[in-house]
């Protein structure tokens, strides 16, 4: 299912969460909803089940204008951080529970019923699991009966909130690489929220990076992270370097010395790069500093510089092959190998 949110506007009590938001998923995209909290991301995913209504703007389900449809006529399924699975309930019974619901029109027979809920225990790899009850379970596994759950009224879409924010890093990254195997294999729609940079790139054919009710940029997980587009989604994502630079005639300028890089923008300016991405040099221009101290890790180094003027220190790190030699209190000339200059 293709969904088009079209210049959303959410306001709570005149405060607006979110201004102005378009974005276009297609059908069978795993999409991330990434930034801090209080970004808008949730917001967002309420506003696409219908657990919010948009103050302005609309949200389309295909065709179809779905901004003022009730959340049960979206056929929309959902999995927040805190599962709640019906403790009195075996497994079984909450994976079918949104089927029993049905009114009775739509209701499938009992032994219909029973037979989907087993296919999707096998289809989340709980298979002889079905009669035991939540407290029986994991974490991990319990969060899988909830996607189960989601699944069993053949959603449109599925909609996750965090959906491993409860757990521990190592069921977290089993989960995450599940979830990835499990949306190709059933091809739905799905939009899930993160303020998890890691969790996000590795997941996600699209990453929407927001900040403070907008959307800062949307793309591949290389696009957000290789060619951020602005200083927010640079930071954000992945560790980052930043040195406020001047731009004269093409070059650009640390502390008033070339430092080996063009932009084609005159001016103040803010250089960003990855830490990864510096190369020291032995001659030539570049960004000096003062080897601070340095550390290996297990296939680099890092070094830490301080790369500030008289009146102002400015640590930063860098991280160097293992080979790059750099003895505390000398002073290394490096150049960022890529980086991003933005107007200041
Ligand atoms: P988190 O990662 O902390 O969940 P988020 O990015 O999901 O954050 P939202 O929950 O969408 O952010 O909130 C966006 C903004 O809207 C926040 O400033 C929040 O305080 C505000 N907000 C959200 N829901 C309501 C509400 N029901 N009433 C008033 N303000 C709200």
């Amino acid at each position: 299912m293709e969904i088009r949110i079209d210049k959303i506007r959410k306001e709570f009590d005149r405060f607006p969460a979110l201004h102005d938001v378009s974005l276009s998923i297609r059908s069978g995209e795993l999409i991330a909803l990434l930034g801090p909290s209080g970004s808008g991301k949730t917001t967002l995913l309420r506003l696409v089940a219908g657990l919010e209504r948009p103050t302005t703007g609309r949200i389309f389900f295909g065709q179809e204008d779905a901004s003022w449809k009730p959340v049960q006529e979206r056929n929309v399924g959902f999995v927040f951080q805190h599962y709640a699975l019906f403790r009195h309930m075996t497994i079984l019974d909450n994976i079918a529970f949104g089927l029993t619901v049905r009114p009775r029109a739509t209701r499938p027979p009992k032994q219909e019923i029973r037979r989907r809920a087993l296919e999707l225990l096998d289809m989340v790899q709980l298979t002889g699991l079905e009669k035991r009850y939540p407290n029986q379970l994991s974490g991990g596994q319990r969060q899988r009966v909830a996607l189960a759950r989601a699944m069993a009224i053949e959603p449109r879409v599925l909609l996750l909130d965090e959906p491993f924010g409860a757990l521990d890093a190592k069921v977290r990254k089993e989960l995450r690489k599940w979830l990835r195997e499990f949306h190709d294999r059933t091809g739905h729609t799905t939009i899930f929220v993160t303020h998890d940079q890691e969790e996000a790139l590795e997941l996600a054919d699209r990453v929407v990076v927001m900040s403070q009710g907008k959307i800062e940029q949307v793309g591949s997980s290389d696009d957000v992270y290789d060619r951020p587009n602005s200083p927010f989604v640079f930071s954000f994502i992945g560790d980052s370097v930043e040195l406020p630079v001047t731009v004269s005639g093409g070059q650009v300028q640390y502390l008033g010395a070339p430092t080996g890089l063009r932009h084609d923008h005159e001016g103040e300016g803010k250089l960003f790069f990855r830490p990864r991405d510096a190369e020291l040099v032995s001659e030539g221009d570049g960004i000096s500093g003062r080897v601070t101290s340095a550390r290996r890790l297990a296939g680099a180094r890092i070094i830490e510089l301080d790369v500030g003027d008289k009146a102002n220190a400015r640590p930063i790190e860098i991280e160097v092959p293992l080979d790059a030699t750099a003895e505390r209190g000398s002073v290394v000339k490096f150049r960022p190998l890529r980086e991003k200059v933005f107007a200041a």
